[in-house]
């Protein structure tokens, strides 16, 4: 358990996860730093662009093509993309968490 809080490295509130950068280095961020830390960013759009591409594939690639697109299909569109990015944020960010009792203080 440490004796001190960790801190953001860049605005220096309370930092809720922590990245690997180099051992023994790692990066510590609040939630709002965490979200948009870079790496964590371009994994996601990586994913995001592989996942959401099959679902568009699987779901809205056939009303696309066949010249149905409407405001809808759109929206669902952008919400194919957005889901798999959505959940591999939340997902390397839970995997990152500072436990309770690393800032326990
Ligand atoms: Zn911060």
């Amino acid at each position: 358990m440490s004796a001190e809080k960790h801190l953001c490295d860049v605005c220096a509130r309370i930092a809720r996860y922590h990245f690997a950068v180099a051992a023994p280095v790692e990066a510590k961020r609040c939630k709002r730093h965490a979200i948009f830390y870079p790496p964590v960013r371009r994994r996601a759009l990586q994913v995001a662009a592989v996942v959401g591409t099959i679902l568009f594939g699987i779901n809205q690639a056939d009303v696309v093509l066949t010249g149905h697109l409407t405001a809808l299909v759109a929206f669902k569109c952008a919400l194919t993309y957005v889901v798999p990015f959505s959940v591999s944020t939340y997902s390397a960010l839970q995997i990152n968490r500072l436990r309770d009792d690393d800032n326990s203080g």
